[in-house]
């Protein structure tokens, strides 16, 4: 006969199978399951910002790479240079 109650890891008090995440297979209950969720968002948010920055620093530089190809692609007029044959 399978168990129709376990005991929650994290708060330790013994629930419903269907109050547990993926099909009762998980070691916490769904309510632990969520805070232990919302801290790791809060913990990672901040490992996570040095990497957008990064992120974000590669994305401007490769915009001013596109943005430096379009002037190289367009050159603005220029004089023409004095034909150093002429003396
Ligand atoms: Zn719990």
């Amino acid at each position: 006969m399978e168990p129709t109650n376990k005991s929650c890891w994290k708060c330790k008090t013994e629930k419903q199978i269907s109050d547990f995440a993926r099909s009762g297979k998980d070691s916490v209950c769904k309510t632990c399951r969520y805070e232990l969720n919302a801290e790791w968002a809060k913990n990672n948010r901040e490992k996570l910002r040095p990497k957008r920055a990064e992120y974000m620093r590669q994305y401007r530089a490769r915009k001013e790479a596109e943005a430096t190809a379009k002037a190289v692609a367009a050159p603005p007029p220029v004089e023409p240079p004095k034909d150093p044959e002429v003396k």
